[in-house]
């Protein structure tokens, strides 16, 4: 069972997660907009994998006989001054959603609450990935930057990213 400090937490986590889906889907909206559909791809699939984040969390206050309370989705930005501009931009809301996966589990250790805790793990996995990508994508973009050959280069890969279902929602 979840304390109703734990429960609100969660929530709260599931409203970043589905910010976070709408800041990626606003990033590939603007990229799409430009030409750049390798970078649109890239982050429409940014934009599936943290709806399953969200989907995770659901997921774990349900089976928890717990109540999800969805609250408003704040608004994001709609464009970006370059495709360098989204990936730092990327970075900076990576290490804030760390953070805050911290704080869970920092929560979950207080009240002993090892469920959480376990559930916790894959995210705090995950973070290192989401900071990695972002990070070795930024390097790329600077290595390259006033270069559009380089950045075509990089969009043409980015359009060969494709979609995993996470293991958490692989196994159901
Ligand atoms: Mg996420």
């Amino acid at each position: 069972m979840l304390s109703e400090r734990m429960q609100s937490a969660i929530n709260a986590q599931i409203n970043a997660e589905l910010w976070s889906a709408y800041l990626y889907l606003s990033m590939s909206m603007d990229a799409a907009n430009k030409g750049m559909k390798g970078i649109a791809n890239w982050f429409a699939i940014q934009f599936k994998e943290e709806q399953d984040h969200a989907q995770i969390f659901i997921n774990y206050i349900n089976s928890q006989g717990g109540r999800v309370l969805l609250a408003p989705i704040a608004a994001v930005d709609t464009e970006w001054k370059s495709p360098l501009a989204m990936f730092e931009q990327t970075l900076i809301h990576e290490q804030k959603v760390t953070s805050l996966i911290n704080g869970l589990y920092n929560l979950a250790i207080e009240e002993k609450d090892h469920a959480t805790k376990n559930m916790l793990d894959w995210f705090i996995d995950e973070q290192v990935e989401e900071e990695e990508s972002a990070r070795d994508i930024i390097d790329q973009m600077r290595m390259v930057e006033g270069n559009k050959f380089g950045l075509y280069m990089i969009d043409k890969e980015m359009a060969t990213r494709t979609y995993t279902t996470p293991s958490p929602l692989a196994t159901e």
